[in-house]
């Protein structure tokens, strides 16, 4: 059995400089600590911290006044940071600066009146921060092929879109294609707003199909760019399977195959993707592991103030 790992997988800078926040803010602070969302979107990490005392909430109203809060990577809207001082809570932003960089491209475009299509997941954490800088007047959410085929834009205003961070490249290019064919003026980003780290992972996934015959991904199920590297080998014409730990491991999965790809999201911890390696080198004890080099060893995010 050949053991293959996607050379560029698990924690991306923004996830890393997160999850460091946290770890600083319980160091300095203590408990009760409270984070505003999961602060990234898996159940290891999240248990992990919960064991140290970190208190997750959704709404700003479980924190009691005057206390510590934590705004997650996938960042926020206005209004959250609005009641925080309203309610003198003392805050510390932990938004990736690649979602800032799509906050700023979105409160540019409602300073100039344009019409703004969002695209990316309804109800995903990124998505409802975004659409806080859009006018709601301006505002509107496509998710499908469909969606851009309903949607009705004022034809005299201008027109522009913007995505979440951690959607599928292809998918969405092809989105994007659609809504430059039914309104040719739309204007787009400077840059991508998927970010590198979403790219990065799913060019490496696409290149460990190439090679293996089977994919597994590790990550959980309510992550956005774990499920879309599922998506990408699955598009490969590979079985895929998505797991949050070892234990979810079905061993039938490789039987029968000679070399399996593995891949993490952007969230996962390194010790999940090893636990499933040892896993397969218990059954096959002779596997040979392989693994190039990340081609983001060296992007660091700066850490928030603690
Ligand atoms: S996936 Fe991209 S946008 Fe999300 S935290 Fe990582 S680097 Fe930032």
């Amino acid at each position: 059995m050949e053991i293959h790992l996607a050379h560029t997988q698990g924690f991306c800078a923004g996830v890393a400089s997160a999850i460091e926040v946290v770890k600083r803010a319980l160091e300095k602070y203590g408990t009760p600590l409270y984070v505003r969302h999961h602060i990234v979107h898996n159940t290891a990490v999240i248990k992990d911290f919960e064991e140290q005392g970190v208190v997750f909430i959704e709404e700003l109203t479980e924190v009691p006044e005057g206390g510590r809060v934590i705004f997650s990577a996938h960042g926020v809207s206005p209004s959250i940071y609005d009641e925080a001082k309203k309610r003198e809570l003392i805050y510390i932003d932990a938004t990736c600066p690649l979602v800032t960089k799509v906050h700023r491209e979105a409160t540019n475009f409602t300073k100039k009146e344009v019409q703004t299509v969002l695209i990316g997941h309804r109800g995903h954490q990124e998505l409802v921060g975004t659409s806080g800088y859009v006018d709601p007047g301006l505002l509107y959410v496509v998710e499908t092929e469909d969606d851009i085929d309903r949607l009705e834009l004022d034809p005299f205003k201008p027109t522009g879109y913007l995505t979440q961070t951690t959607l599928s490249v292809t998918d969405t290019a092809v989105l994007i294609e659609k809504l430059k064919d039914k309104f040719p003026g739309i204007m787009g980003p400077p840059k991508s707003d998927i970010c590198f780290a979403t790219q990065n992972r799913q060019d490496a996934v696409t290149e460990l199909s190439q090679h293996c015959d089977v994919i597994i991904i590790c990550g959980s199920g309510h992550s956005s760019n774990s499920n879309r590297l599922k998506e990408t080998a699955e598009k490969t014409g590979n079985a895929s399977y998505l797991i949050d730990s070892v234990a979810e491991f079905d061993l039938n999965w490789i039987v029968g195959k000679s070399r399996v790809g593995i891949s993490s999201g952007a969230s996962v911890p390194e010790y999940i993707v090893q636990d499933l390696v040892n896993k397969i080198l218990e059954v096959y004890p002779d596997s040979q592991v392989f693994r190039e080099e990340s081609v983001e060893k060296d992007i660091r995010f700066a850490v928030p103030k603690v």
